[in-house]
């Protein structure tokens, strides 16, 4: 019978992640595997500390109902503590610096969680000491997920018992993973240990900061905090990866002699196997998951015949667009794309237009409606909203002039005639058969100041940037921002501007 599928809670579906098994890219004769985290709801490994160190610090009573969480994190744990926090309504400050994908920092905040950057010169002590500092200074509760051991537990309790169940017929040989905290590495390396010693544990790191290969231990405050940047890091690739210190759980694991091997990985082929994953395997994921399926495959090379090794895949390949995981994957037609749309001869950019359609989709009747012509001039002789804009509700013209109204400051009316409320009797469709009359032009929008018809979307950025606009608005009583120095072409949809 299969488990059941219904859940009380989104927290309830975090783990049982998948064991795939990859085909084209393994070595011949090994058995290569990958447990795939992007399958946690947002999509990362992070998702199982997260819940894990909120729930612990509930029943230890070190988190109060309402209080403020706060972290320090280069984006998935953000990601992650959005979630939880949203869920379990508890506001979250996120710290992080400023080199970090652009798109993490937009899904925390679409979560409802505040991101406060720190300079990227200052890396990853510095964003930690920010975090420290407003624990500290406001009283909120830091999950320190470098040293909070809820953050291994959880790997014991759920990831490890997972994989001895995915391996328990045919045993594991190989486990492969990279490490960031640690908790994945020391949490997951001691369930197998537990349980299956035979296992050999392999943790990976940027080939370019060998911070565990160096040997060298990290230096620490008196609190353990780490005092300064480990002098073997360099900025690498990996997001997520090692950061400029050793954790308190990644050090625990080897100190504990959990770690057997620790296999050195370059960025390049990181990148190039993220890609692999997607375009041979189907599999969608991001640089660390390369990163980490590079050293199994450098161990799956070495391994005898028949050997089992499960790979550890962190995340979605979704938070990398900004990154240079995309750099080569673009946005508009290459050659290859062109000469496919040129093998036909309709629907391409090179051809003639298709003949205009009739605005608004049917043909329209010629007759004004009475009504809807004295709604249209009862709504244009109000001199208390002098600003009127026929629109349609989600039209990206529509909302080009509602970016610049907005931007300085203009109040307006705006009339939606494809809105719920215009659509009885058609009413929306009779006033643009107005408009159309009045206007000469069947577009939407018609935006109108003071009864007098400005124009179209680009009708109203060209009079704004002639400086006629604005004597118009001046001349109506209209506020707006006079000093704004803007050009209003900005606010057109990146398509347009892509032409
Ligand atoms: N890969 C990515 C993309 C991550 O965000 C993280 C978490 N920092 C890791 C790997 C490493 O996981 P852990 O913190 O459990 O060591």
């Amino acid at each position: 019978m299969r488990p059941t599928m219904r859940f009380d809670s989104i927290l309830d579906t975090i783990g049982r992640t998948p064991v795939v098994r990859i085909g084209k890219l393994a070595p011949a004769g090994i058995n290569l595997f990958v447990k795939v985290e992007s399958f946690n709801p947002m999509g990362s490994v992070k998702d199982r500390m997260a819940r894990a160190v909120i729930e612990d610090a509930e029943r230890s009573g070190a988190l109060a109902p309402g209080q403020t969480v706060v972290e320090a994190t280069s984006g998935n744990t953000g990601i992650s503590l959005a979630m939880v926090c949203a869920q379990k309504g508890y506001p979250l400050v996120i710290t992080m610096a400023e080199n970090f994908s652009v798109e993490r920092r937009r899904l925390m905040r679409f979560l409802g969680a505040r991101v406060v950057l720190t300079p990227a010169s200052e890396k990853g002590t510095g964003m930690l000491a920010k975090a420290v500092e407003l624990a500290r200074e406001h009283g909120w509760f830091l999950t320190r997920q470098f040293d909070n051991e809820a953050n291994a537990n959880v790997h014991t309790a759920t990831t490890a018992r997972e994989i001895l169940a995915d391996f328990a017929e045919d045993g594991l040989d190989y486990w492969v993973s990279g490490f960031g905290t640690g908790g994945t590495l020391k949490g997951v390396a001691r369930g197998l240990k537990a349980e299956s010693p035979g296992t050999r544990i392999v943790a990976c790191e940027p080939d370019n900061a060998p911070v565990l290969r160096s040997g060298i231990s990290q230096e620490r405050s008196v609190d353990g905090s780490p005092s300064v940047s480990h002098p073997s890091f360099r900025p690498h690739l990996m997001q997520g990866w090692s950061p400029d210190f050793v954790a308190k759980l990644t050090e625990d694991a080897q100190r504990e002699g959990l770690v057997d091997e620790i296999v050195p990985v370059g960025g390049a082929e990181a990148l190039r196997l993220s890609r692999a994953l997607a375009r041979e395997e189907g599999i969608f994921c991001g640089i660390s998951s390369g990163a980490t399926l590079a050293a199994a495959l450098d161990v799956g090379r070495r391994a005898p015949k028949g050997a089992n090794i499960l790979c550890m895949l962190p995340d979605t390949g979704e938070r990398y667009l900004s990154t240079p995981l995309f750099e080569d994957i673009e946005a508009e037609m290459d050659g290859e794309e062109m000469e496919i749309s040129r093998s036909t001869s309709g629907y391409r950019f090179d051809s003639p237009a298709a003949p205009p359609q009739k605005p608004g989709g049917p043909v329209l009747p010629t007759e004004i409606d009475p009504e809807a012509a004295s709604m249209v001039s009862r709504l244009l002789e109000d001199r208390q909203q002098a600003v009127v804009m026929f629109a349609l509700e989600w039209c990206e013209f529509c909302w080009s002039v509602r970016r610049l109204f907005a931007r300085l400051g203009i109040s307006y009316r705006s009339v939606d005639l494809d809105s719920a409320q215009y659509q009885e009797g058609d009413v929306g469709g009779k006033i643009r058969r107005v408009l159309a009359a009045k206007a000469g032009a069947p577009t939407i929008p018609q935006i109108f100041v003071a009864g007098r018809h400005v124009g179209g979307c680009t009708e109203v950025f060209d009079a704004y940037k002639a400086g006629q606009l604005q004597e118009w608005l001046d001349g109506a009583d209209v506020g707006f921002d006079a000093d704004a120095n803007i050009d209003p072409y900005e606010f057109l949809p990146g398509w347009v501007h892509a032409r």
